[in-house]
């Protein structure tokens, strides 16, 4: 604890005052983050530090194996954290950001290591989809390095599903003022590698190009059509 008073002291005396002038103004006119991210609580993935944005810029939602439960009617922190984003905050991008070495990952992976975490087990039930999906469609002899990093990323393409669940989102991306982004982020390497919907698979992020997206609005007007012609 001795490390984080001495950090919060240097962040007093040394940072803040430099940010003086945008805090307050943060303090008087409210946020207006660019994008959610919904990401790991693994303390070697540090959303800001990654994107490199300051305060304000990026409204942060972190859980074990960055996770989306499905919309229910019970209520939930993430859930709450999405609405808020969508509705209040009129965010128009979300990003779910899985990671290397995810020990959330390797729970889904073995099982028996969750036996004395009945709460982190029934949370990763939530991403058994990916456990499933590596395990029947990918090759049998994965060592075990490669299927967590594998069901690490096919675990942000079925949380990139649940998140269409939830209302808010699912209206915005009707009327096409919504972008949801898959990400993975190597600890080792510092690379961030993006999810392209379009083509089904995880590339690498060119600076030369445009940003491949997981799952943009959906072309409303045909269906709206079909419904005004009955
Ligand atoms: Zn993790």
């Amino acid at each position: 604890m001795g490390d984080l008073l001495k950090g919060i002291s240097n962040f007093r005396g040394a940072v803040f005052p430099n940010y003086q002038a945008l805090y307050r103004k943060l303090a008087q006119e409210g946020q207006q983050p660019h994008a959610l991210m919904i990401s790991c609580a693994d303390s070697r993935v540090l959303p800001e530090t990654i994107t490199q944005s300051g305060p304000g810029e990026l409204f942060v939602c972190r859980n074990a194996g960055n996770i989306v439960p499905p919309f229910s009617t019970a209520n939930g922190g993430v859930s709450s954290a999405i609405e808020y984003a969508v509705v209040a905050l009129a965010v128009r991008d979300i990003i779910v950001c899985g990671h290397s070495d995810c020990g959330a990952m390797k729970g889904l992976c073995r099982p028996e290591l969750l036996k004395s975490m009945p709460n982190v087990a029934a949370w990763l039930k939530h991403g058994y989809a990916a456990h499933s999906i590596v395990c029947q469609a990918y090759p049998a002899d994965l060592s075990e390095r490669q299927k967590v990093r594998a069901i690490a990323m096919e675990n942000v393409i079925v949380q990139l599903d649940h998140l269409r669940t939830h209302p808010s989102v699912a209206a915005r991306l009707a009327t096409n003022d919504m972008t949801l982004h898959g990400w993975f982020f190597d600890i080792e390497t510092g690379e961030v590698e993006v999810y392209d919907g379009s083509a089904a698979r995880f590339t690498k992020i060119r600076e030369d190009g445009p940003l491949p997206v997981a799952v943009t609005g959906r072309d409303r007007p045909q269906v709206l059509a079909a419904v005004a012609a009955e």
